[in-house]
């Protein structure tokens, strides 16, 4: 009998859909380190058209559109806080797929209101984790993106990468043989 499929919780697919924006090859760092200001001139232009500036610093490090859209979509104020927490929610998931459990790096940003105080905002990472099924959240064997395992066999995240993951177990069997 086929085992049941279950779908994802709504808050934890859009996480999964949007950290695979960012290819897993990709290496991403500190914000301050991706995208340092370099010389005078790139000063200036931060300064007055930081949003312009922030797009183009992504585009040659070779951040896709949809990434660079979600990391300015409430503009250049936001943008550190968005891209930190997207690196943040990025590694505490691989590190959960890898370990099965990890002391989770927290997404909540710190932001100082009118009076100067302190405030939390919220952490998204946490609250889409909470009661889910641990081994439902995995990383692709063939193209190590991270996705829901909506039956809990399933070793790929798409029929594309089970027909590659088939062809590659057939072609191992065959020389074994041979
Ligand atoms: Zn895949």
């Amino acid at each position: 009998m086929p085992q049941p499929l279950r779908k994802p919780p709504e808050k934890l697919a859009t996480i999964i859909r949007l950290i695979n924006l960012v290819s897993p090859e990709t290496n991403l760092l500190e914000f301050d380190e991706a995208f340092p200001v370099t010389t005078n001139s790139d000063a200036i232009l931060k300064e007055l058209h930081p949003e312009h500036w922030l797009s183009t610093k992504m585009e040659k490090v070779g951040f896709a559109q949809p990434f660079r859209d979600y990391v300015l979509e409430r503009g250049f104020e936001k943008a550190i806080a968005r891209y930190e927490s997207f690196r943040v929610s990025r590694h505490s998931l691989r590190r959960l797929i890898k370990r099965g459990g990890y002391p989770i790096l927290s997404t909540r940003a710190i932001e100082v209101d009118r009076e100067g105080l302190i405030e939390l905002g919220p952490d998204e990472l946490s609250a889409a984790l909470i009661g889910v099924e641990a081994k439902r959240i995995c990383e692709c064997a063939v193209c190590r993106r991270i996705f829901w395992a909506g039956r809990v066999t399933q070793k790929t995240c798409s029929a594309k990468c089970r027909n590659t993951l088939s062809v590659r177990k057939w072609r191992k069997g065959k020389t074994k043989i041979q």
